[in-house]
């Protein structure tokens, strides 16, 4: 059945009544780039650059070397769109080789864009890098940045990417016109305002696997915790709703890139609701897009309307495995 899904691997992720979203790959390691080809993947929807740091620790890769890395990557996806997030290190990962200490509550602390704001030497030489291969593959590439939950997060990226611009084109370095700049939304605050981040975005990517965590309370590692952690608990459904609906009226891309992207019974809400990228690790990307090519349009957004107006998780998540029976 497997090797059934990878034929289809050149079809089209539309749907019974022609309605298009772009599947997209997660891509962690440049060995995976092969995996997501082989999975049809489209593109790139989520690079986590803090990868390169578990190579070099303590050290942090310097601009060179990152830029090497970026380059390759945005290489294997010719013609492609290749979304690379700024480092998301902190919280649980590697804190205590950046820090230098563990803070008292991780997921709450220095992580994300939070800490690439607080140690600008080592943003700035990741942005120079990202720049500089922007630069040379003008409109493939986006940045992200995690974690941001306030606007003015954004706005500082904005300004330091103006700065490194220029000091590059002084070097005689390219550099890209505009740089495509997204935001993941995985903090509940992000998704709430999400209309005013769409408006100075480009692009908005949706980390449910922190959302979920951050919106429930629920660390997302912890085991006994596993039953309480429900991404499609009508909560987060909600938030995620409001991040699709601002990135539609704003007239830019949402994609979604956590977990979620992967799991078979949230195809058809999340189609419903008008994701417009699904992002996940490339061997779900075939099970996703079959699920796709077999709904319509219209049922989904029936089903999402649906699972939507429901009290609880189970509720959402009956309701689907039912619907999803039904599709394979
Ligand atoms: C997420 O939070 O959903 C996400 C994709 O980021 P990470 O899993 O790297 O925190
Ligand atoms: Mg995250």
């Amino acid at each position: 059945r497997q090797q059934n899904l990878l034929q289809q691997a050149g079809l089209p992720a539309e749907t019974t009544d022609g309605h298009r979203v772009r599947l997209l790959a997660n891509v962690d390691l440049l060995h995976e780039i092969e995996d997501a080809h082989r999975a049809g993947a489209e593109g790139v929807g989520l690079f986590r650059s803090e990868f390169l740091f578990m190579q070099t620790a303590p050290l942090l890769p310097d601009e060179e070397a990152q830029y090497q890395v970026y380059r390759k990557l945005v290489e294997g996806f010719p013609g492609q769109v290749v979304t690379i997030r700024t480092y998301d290190l902190g919280g649980k990962k590697l804190a205590r080789e950046v820090l230098g200490q563990l803070e008292a509550n991780p997921a709450l602390g220095l992580r994300g864009v939070r800490l690439s704001l607080a140690r600008p030497d080592f943003f700035r030489t990741q942005l120079r890098a990202l720049l500089r291969v922007a630069g040379e593959f003008p409109g493939q590439v986006r940045v992200m940045v995690p974690m941001v939950g306030h606007l003015e997060e954004v706005r500082t990226v904005k300004v330091m990417l103006e700065r490194l611009r220029h000091e590059l084109e002084e070097e005689g370095k390219a550099t890209p016109p505009e740089l495509a700049l997204g935001a993941m939304v995985e903090v509940p605050a992000a998704a709430l305002l999400a209309e005013h981040f769409a408006r100075e975005l480009a692009f908005l990517s949706i980390g449910t696997n922190d959302l979920t965590q951050y919106t429930l309370a629920v660390d997302r590692a912890n085991r006994e915790l596993a039953r309480t952690y429900r991404p499609l608990h009508p909560a987060v459904l909600r938030l995620i709703e409001r991040v699709i609906t601002a990135g539609r009226r704003a007239g830019i891309p949402v994609s979604l890139c956590g977990e979620l992207a992967a799991d078979p019974i949230a195809v058809p809400v999340l189609l419903g609701l008008g994701l417009t990228e699904f992002s996940m690790h490339p061997p779900a990307l075939p099970v996703v897009r079959s699920l796709i090519r077999a709904i319509s349009f219209a049922d989904a957004k029936r089903i999402a309307r649906r699972a939507l107006s429901m009290a609880s998780a189970k509720e959402v998540e009956e309701f689907l495995w039912e619907i999803v029976a039904g599709l394979l």
